[in-house]
């Protein structure tokens, strides 16, 4: 028997007790965050107040008021069993980081208490060396201050024999360049909140002190059962399957997407969900998604900055609990060939201080002046914009996805639905007849409800739609730190909102009436973007040929969509809006490009072990049987007794040499592959990636393509890495 077939044996869920009355939620949501309603609790009134005018209007409070809030969450923390704290931050990895200190402190000789203040609250200097700097500073600067980042609240991650309190902060080099992924996300806000209020004034809008973007990301990710993971070394090395044949049962039966979740998911989903309650993370809904062993959590949407440290934990949580539940959750944007992959649907909007909703089309939408402005300024955006838009989610986990015919190609449009595409029509051409709307489906019988309409129908295949009242950006890859697509997203809106207000300001000035002007700009930005929108289905053939006719980029290598970042009209665009200086901008594209190579080395390398130390012996073994056997039979074919049919040992012979071939070609692209890789050590990193895409991938292709092979026809017991049949339907 193989160890494969041993697990198979393995394989069952934890044990649980059962909760007959499990805790209402609002009881103990957010019970690990040291929330404002907390923080209110425990300082004193005068702090407090201090404190929310630092977050709304950015006045930064003072040392005694930040060793009171120190203190405070200190003993919160404690009263809670945390012993240790933490600047929690999230470098330009992509993940988070953390560096642990204890509360004591020295008090005489063998005597501690425990302590926290102000400076230690507000301040921290982890070394920055080990992080990627993407060349902002030598290795010999090590210094790298974390800051406090009041806007979001503290909270205790629980292991089984301790707590910590983490305390979410930005992370900046010697020179104060941000390091990390939540910095710029801040100061995009900024210049969001900005542009917005300013374009608000004109319709009126005096008292709002600030605007911000609000984001629910809808999470996919796959489970399987940890024995198989931990038997297959691409899974655990490199996040997906490197090799693996298809299952003769994938998706094509649409039985998985919405079904009925087993109970050892939903068992492993309660947890999950529990635990993200206990820090305040919103989660809402959860379903089976299409591919088989996929699945889907989905939050409450939150402010940006919130839903992203939410994000980066619910991440981390589901990956804890899983493990909990002998399982291990896969984030990779492709961890199986064959069946669809993992993005993260961004849902974005903005809001105004007051809760309003500023994408929200109203009931009449063609009344809406200040809606329809907005929207004119986010169809700018993306149409000028496209390629940094790209850009944000360029890594090598979601180039398996990103024109790969089931996740929104490469080609970014916009679709905005049968309704507001008749308005902007109307609009563009400057008539004014009103829109025919059926908002009721009858269903014509008198049991069952009528239905209200929405305004608009899903388009599943479109990476930027429209859907009610926010936008959907379905291009970000599962695993990624959805922060820098967010910056990107409030930075080119910023752009357009103060391009549409200027446009507004300089028409008025003529001494035209306010709605006229504002018709006007809006029907002369709907004729420049028309290229940028698309109703029809992005998947299909005609779509890439009619993207190319207008002009629109399709770039599928990463490598190439990172250049975004390093042109000319780009580094401006962040400069002028303090979100990346050109140094902070270029160094992401250094990063990102070395990021993707690693990957690819890791990836290759591991491919290179699997076939050398799994599936060629195993290749061997079936050789060798096959060998034997078909010397035995032609000895015995010899002798008088046994009369053999000469077609089936011709049969025989034959498979025994597609064996050797089979066995032959994966070798030689394996060897092939090191050449590849000793010749990339030559190149800088631009064309190393480049090399990787073109010549590597494939030839990796190429490799698993015969290894697939030999597994479908190795006889079972001599195959150990577990199958694509094996992990992806064993519940
Ligand atoms: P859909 O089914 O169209 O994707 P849902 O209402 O189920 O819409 O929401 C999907 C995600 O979008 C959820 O995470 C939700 O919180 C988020 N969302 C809804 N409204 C907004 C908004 N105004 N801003 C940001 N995200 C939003
Ligand atoms: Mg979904």
């Amino acid at each position: 028997m193989s160890i494969r077939q041993k697990v198979l044996f393995k394989i069952n869920s934890a044990k649980l007790e059962k909760i007959d009355f499990p805790k209402k939620v609002s009881g103990y949501f957010g019970e690990n965050t040291f929330s404002m309603g907390t923080m209110q609790k425990h300082i004193s009134k005068s702090t407090f107040k201090a404190f929310k005018t630092w977050l709304t209007e950015g006045k930064i409070i003072s040392l005694a008021q930040a060793n009171e809030i120190a203190d405070a969450m200190k003993e919160w923390a404690m009263s809670k069993g945390a012993t240790y704290y933490t600047h929690w931050f999230q470098p330009m990895t992509g993940l988070t980081a953390e560096k642990h200190d204890s509360f004591i402190s020295i008090t005489g000789p063998g005597k501690v208490i425990e302590k926290f203040s102000g400076s230690k609250l507000i301040q921290g200097e982890p070394d920055a060396s080990s992080f990627p700097s993407g060349g902002m500073r030598a290795t010999f600067e090590a210094r790298g201050y974390t800051a406090w980042d009041p806007s979001s609240p503290a909270f205790i991650i629980e292991s089984t024999l301790g707590k910590t309190l983490c305390i979410p902060t930005i992370f900046i080099s010697y020179h104060g360049a941000s390091l990390d992924k939540k910095l710029p996300l801040l100061r995009s806000d900024e210049a969001l909140s900005k542009a917005a209020i300013n374009l608000l004034k004109l319709f009126g809008h005096s008292g709002i002190k600030k605007v911000f973007s609000t984001c629910g990301p809808e999470q996919e990710y796959f489970l399987i059962d940890k024995n198989y993971y931990n038997l297959r070394q691409d899974l655990v090395m490199a996040g997906r399957t490197l090799i693996g044949a298809p299952s003769p049962k994938g998706q094509q039966l649409e039985d998985q997407y919405f079904g009925t979740i087993k109970e050892r998911v939903v068992n492993f989903m309660f947890e999950v969900a529990q635990e993200a309650y206990k820090l305040g993370i919103p989660l809402m809904t959860r379903h089976n998604e299409v591919a088989p062993h996929q699945y889907e959590f989905a939050p409450i949407f939150e402010e940006s900055n919130i839903a992203c440290d939410h994000n980066q934990l619910l991440m981390e949580l589901m990956k804890k609990v899983a493990l909990r539940h002998n399982l291990v959750c896969l984030l990779h944007e492709k961890p199986f060939a064959g069946i669809n992959g993992s993005g993260k649907h961004l849902n974005w909007s903005l809001s105004d201080d007051k809760g309003n909703n500023l994408l929200n089309p109203g009931e009449t939408p063609e009344d809406n002046l200040q809606f329809l402005t907005i929207l004119a300024a986010v169809l700018r955006a993306v149409y000028l914009h496209a390629d940094l838009l790209r850009a944000s989610v360029a890594l090598a986990g979601n180039e398996h996805r990103l024109g790969a015919n089931e996740a929104p190609p490469a080609i970014i449009s916009v679709f905005l639905g049968e309704q507001l595409t008749k308005i902007l029509d109307m609009l563009e051409n400057g008539s004014k007849a009103k829109v025919s709307r059926k908002d009721i489906i009858d269903l014509g019988i008198s049991r069952l409800p009528t239905f209200n309409k929405d305004t608009t129908d899903r388009n599943r295949t479109s990476p930027f739609a429209f859907t009610g009242a926010k936008f959907e950006f379905r291009a970000v890859g599962s695993s990624q730190n959805i922060s820098t697509p967010i910056t990107i997203i409030n930075t080119i809106i910023a752009d357009s909102l103060e391009y549409v207000t200027n446009q507004i300001k300089t028409f008025k000035d003529t001494g035209k009436d306010f709605n006229s002007v504002v018709l006007k700009v809006i029907s002369s930005i709907i004729k420049e973007t028309k290229a940028i929108r698309f109703e029809g289905n992005n998947y299909a053939e005609d779509w890439i040929k009619e993207a190319k006719k207008r002009g629109l980029p399709n770039i599928a290598a990463t490598y190439e969509s990172l250049e975004a970042f390093g042109e000319k009209n780009n580094i401006a665009l962040f400069e002028k809006y303090k979100v990346f200086s050109k140094e902070e901008l270029v160094a992401r594209y250094h990063i990102w490009i070395h990021m993707y190579n690693l990957t690819l080395e890791i990836e290759a390398n591991t491919l290179k072990e699997m076939v050398n130390a799994s599936v060629v012996p195993a290749g061997y073994k079936y050789e060798k049987l096959l060998a034997e056997t078909l010397q035995e039979l032609i000895s015995l074919g010899k002798g008088a007794d046994l009369k053999i049919d000469p077609a089936a040992l011709e049969d025989r012979k034959k498979h025994l040499s597609d064996i050797v071939s089979k066995i032959y070609y994966v070798r030689r692209n394996t060897n092939e592959m090191d050449k590849l890789l000793e010749k990339a050590k030559e190149c800088d990193d631009k064309e190393r990636a480049e090399l990787y895409f073109k010549e590597l991938k494939p030839l990796m292709e190429h490799i698993r393509k015969h290894a697939d092979e030999l597994e479908c026809v190795v006889s079972d017991d001599a195959w150990d890495l577990p199958k694509y049949r094996e992990m992806l339907f064993i519940k």
